[in-house]
């Protein structure tokens, strides 16, 4: 169990909460400020407790000069100061005198948000690199280091493991239940345990088959990927999205577990990649021009019947094209399927997260992940940096006992 929030006292303490403030921008209005909400009960316990809050966030990608300007986090200073009911002091930078000076002036209880940590991006990388001079700077600002941002985590930052580094750190709220629920899910999964994937290709996911299938009673396979697999057991997929690199792979894992990979019977094509009315087909019958869009009803159906046996479902990846109309029925009717399982139901974030919300079943499930990524790390059984820097309770339990006795 790592340390959380809970194990300090914050009282007029400096903490630094990293948090995921990545929202969607335009024209510098926040167009879904859900991780904003999400983020709202850690940094609301640090206020309460008396802690100087120190925030901050990545925010999009920062290549060049121009980056900067719209991917400033003015406007989630101010998102915060309505979510929060109190005065959020934003610091247009990443360092220096200005910083340093708001900081030390903070009194309990205020709450202050710095620039993007990507704007240190420009020079070397040095936020994504996880620079130790930078690590060791940010460290430099604060008393206690509380690690908030779960989308985040796969990645090793100077904002999350360069801080932690260097400071007395712990999880917050967010991330503690991300864990609480991803953990256990993959390390002692519900029996049956099914795993449905899609998306658009099978190359982001092959450490994630390559894990879960061992794991897993069935793995259901739709979207783009299902093209590859599908292929590789010799069917004809026209001018479908193939993975022509992991064709190979497919087709080992469909030798190896014949019985555990479920692939379409059907699927809905079109001869355009557009928002036009496809035609369902049989998986045998696609012609050159073919390009498939969807699984098709008959394969919902087959799906449907894996997912109402499953005590856990784990979900990535939309069934089809969700993003058109034409082309939404296979995810939606997966969303139906999960919403009528009373087990244990988890979005692994991302494009299905989002899918889920746009079709409008985002209260049907037990818990959608905030974090792409992170969660896909997770199922892929490897570790995640941002978390494995925290110490554990047991850690300071140990250092206890050595120093006590
Ligand atoms: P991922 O980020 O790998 O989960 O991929 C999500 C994307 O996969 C979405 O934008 C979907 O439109 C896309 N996708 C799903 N099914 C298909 C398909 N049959 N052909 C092409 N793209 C697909």
């Amino acid at each position: 169990m790592k340390k959380t929030i809970k194990d300090f006292n914050l009282k007029n303490k400096k903490v630094i909460i990293r948090c995921d403030f990545n929202v969607p921008i335009k024209d510098f209005k926040i167009t879904d400020n859900n991780r904003i909400v999400m983020s709202i009960p850690t940094i609301k316990y640090a206020i309460d407790n008396g802690a100087k809050v120190i925030l901050m966030s990545h925010l999009g990608k920062i290549k060049t000069e121009a980056d900067k300007k719209k991917n400033t986090l003015k406007p989630v200073a101010l998102e915060l100061e309505k979510l929060l009911n109190t005065k959020v002091k934003f610091i247009p930078f990443t360092r220096g005198k200005e910083l340093e000076d708001a900081i030390s002036s903070m009194n309990s209880k205020d709450v202050l948000l710095m620039e993007n940590t990507r704007f240190e991006d420009l020079d070397g990388k040095k936020e994504s690199n996880n620079d130790s001079e930078l690590g060791k700077y940010w460290a430099s600002l604060g008393d206690i280091f509380i690690n908030d941002a779960f989308g985040t985590a796969h990645r090793s930052h100077a904002s999350n493991v360069g801080i932690a580094e260097n400071i007395d750190s712990g999880i917050g709220f967010l991330m503690e239940k991300e864990l609480e629920i991803l953990k256990p899910a993959i390390d002692k999964p519900k029996k049956p345990f099914i795993v449905i994937l899609g998306g658009a290709k099978v190359n982001d996911k092959i450490k994630v088959i390559e894990n879960l299938v061992e794991i897993a009673d069935y793995i259901l396979i739709g979207g783009g990927m299902c093209h590859t697999f599908l292929k590789a057991d010799g069917y004809n997929m026209g001018n479908s999205l193939i993975d022509n690199d992991n064709i190979d792979f497919c087709a080992n894992i469909l030798e190896k577990y014949s019985k555990k990979i479920i692939l379409p019977i059907d699927l809905v094509v079109n001869n355009e990649f557009k928002d036009t009315k496809g035609i369902v087909k049989s998986i045998n019958e696609l012609e050159e021009s073919d390009i498939s869009m969807d699984i098709g009803p008959k394969t919902i159906k087959l799906f449907a019947k894996y997912i109402k046996e499953g005590k856990e479902i784990i979900w990535n990846g939309p069934m089809g094209v969700f993003e058109f109309k034409n082309f939404e029925a296979g995810t939606k009717g997966i969303c139906e399927a999960i919403k009528n399982n009373p087990g244990l139901t988890i979005i692994g974030g991302g494009d299905s997260a989002f899918a889920l919300k746009k079709l409008g079943y985002e209260k049907d499930v037990t818990h959608i992940s905030t974090g792409g990524g992170a969660s896909l790390a997770l199922f892929e059984g490897t570790t995640l940096p941002g978390i494995d820097i925290i110490p554990d309770k047991a850690d300071d339990i140990t250092n206890f006992k050595k120093k006590t006795f």
